[in-house]
């Protein structure tokens, strides 16, 4: 059975961006519908290494700005969902072939103070020998540097912020993919196809290309634009192995192509290591670790840990995608530099595409804070209401009982 939907706002793609731009959408009054292909963050964002964080490293890169805004979102997502994100203390292990300590302290001192205030504590350097953490690392190691940053259960942040858009009015349908968007006087009139065989006739005032890997896709096959940036997808892979880490301390890892990785104390008895960076050309449900990203990051985390890890010890892996703008640049390259020039919208069919998003964030909600506008979007969605009451989408996210068991959906067991 085919339904007819009219609204102001159509998302496509239920990943976090598409979550939260519902929730905003309908938190102004909105009458907004979101469309998800397959489950809500089906993919990359339930794929991320979980960080919500400021991004330290691009402080190396002059990027002060973009860390800034950052680091005030993650205090908006500490404020706004406390029961989701949790304070993560995070342990820079110094090793003197790396980065010098006066930049790593330098650094340190600018992340602290750019967001403004916060509750989290302070970076600090500290000594290895009687840190709580050392009991884990090998023993040439002798200072290190303590900062704060959050983390969540990326995927639940994704599902509360859909329940909390329902919640608000919205119309969130899983399982449908918008297969056809054209340009109609009125705004766009697009079409669904459900996996049970309904459908969606929707009109709607704006449309919102929220579909993460599949952006350029959808841009040229459903919504019949040649206009678009091209696109690279680079995959990113963890394995999560049995617990090598105190529960309190995260390892933030240099790998000697001064790459960063990350060991984080995961669901109590494992330990979580990411990420690499491969080119990927396939379709993104297809991502999977290869055999190489597992060495590379069993050898990464051997660098530091006291027990090596190994193959053996991986219990699972999983592996999401990210867009990035092609430049020509290798995937390796582009994470080293500045993270703007990889995330652009594109709007060339006057949809507004959200792959400029490099981080699991809320950050419309932020910017409706500042500013109570959505980005530069509102002029070319042609929505006057949008400005609307924009403390709404500022309010705590609710507390949704769910099931405590590790989330495992799209992952790649390991025998
Ligand atoms: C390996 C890795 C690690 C990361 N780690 C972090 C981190 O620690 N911290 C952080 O802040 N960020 C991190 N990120 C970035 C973050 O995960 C992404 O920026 C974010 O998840 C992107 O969300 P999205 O909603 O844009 O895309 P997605 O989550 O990919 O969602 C897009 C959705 O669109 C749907 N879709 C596609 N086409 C259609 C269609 N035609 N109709 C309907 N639905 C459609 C898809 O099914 C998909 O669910 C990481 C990314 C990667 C790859």
């Amino acid at each position: 059975m085919t339904e007819t939907l009219d609204c102001d706002l159509l998302v496509v793609g239920g990943g976090i961006n598409g979550a939260a731009i519902a929730r905003d959408g309908a938190g102004r009054g909105l009458r907004v519908v979101l469309c998800e292909q397959d489950d809500l963050a089906a993919y990359t964002s339930s794929c991320s290494t979980k960080l919500i964080h400021g991004g330290l490293r691009y402080l190396e890169f002059g990027q002060v700005a973009m860390v800034r805004k950052a680091l005030k979102e993650r205090q908006v997502l500490l404020d706004m969902a406390p029961h989701l994100v949790r304070p993560l203390r995070l342990l820079l292990i110094h090793d003197a072939s790396m980065r010098p300590a006066w930049m790593i302290r330098t650094g340190l001192w600018l992340y602290d103070r750019l967001g403004g205030r916060t509750r989290l504590p302070a970076s600090r350097p500290v000594g290895l020998r009687r840190h709580p953490a050392a009991a884990a690392l090998r023993e040439e190691f002798k200072i290190g540097f303590e900062f704060s940053d959050g983390w969540t259960d990326d995927a639940r942040l994704v599902v509360t912020t859909a329940l909390d858009a329902a919640q608000r009015g919205a119309r969130i349908h899983t399982r449908m993919r918008v297969t056809q968007a054209v340009r109609s006087a009125g705004g766009w009139q697009a079409t669904a196809r459900g996996a049970d065989g309904g459908g969606l006739q929707i009109r709607a005032r704006a449309l919102v290309n929220a579909t993460g890997p599949w952006a350029a896709e959808f841009l040229h096959q459903a919504a019949g634009s040649d206009r678009g940036r091209r696109l690279r997808l680079v995959k990113g892979s963890h394995v999560v192995v049995r617990r090598r880490l105190e529960p309190d301390f995260a390892l933030m890892l240099q790998a000697p192509d001064r790459r960063i990785a990350f060991a984080i104390p995961y669901e109590r008895d494992f330990t979580l290591l990411g990420t690499t960076e491969v080119e990927f050309g396939d379709d993104p449900r297809q991502a999977r670790i290869e055999p190489a990203e597992i060495d590379y990051l069993c050898a990464l985390a051997n660098r530091y840990l006291k027990v090596p890890v190994g193959r053996e010890d991986i219990a699972w892996s999983f592996s999401g995608v990210r867009p990035l703008l092609d430049d020509g640049a290798r995937a390796s390259a582009v994470t080293r530099g500045p993270e703007p020039r990889s995330y652009v919208p594109s709007t060339g069919t006057h949809a507004l595409t959200f792959f400029r998003f490099s981080k699991i964030t809320l950050r419309s909600t932020a910017r409706s804070r500042t500013t109570g506008n959505f980005d530069n979007g509102s002029s070319l969605i042609g929505c006057s209401r949008w400005s609307m009451s924009a403390e709404q989408a500022i309010l705590a996210l609710p507390l949704i009982s769910m099931a405590q068991e590790p989330h495992t959906s799209s992952r790649q067991f390991e025998s």
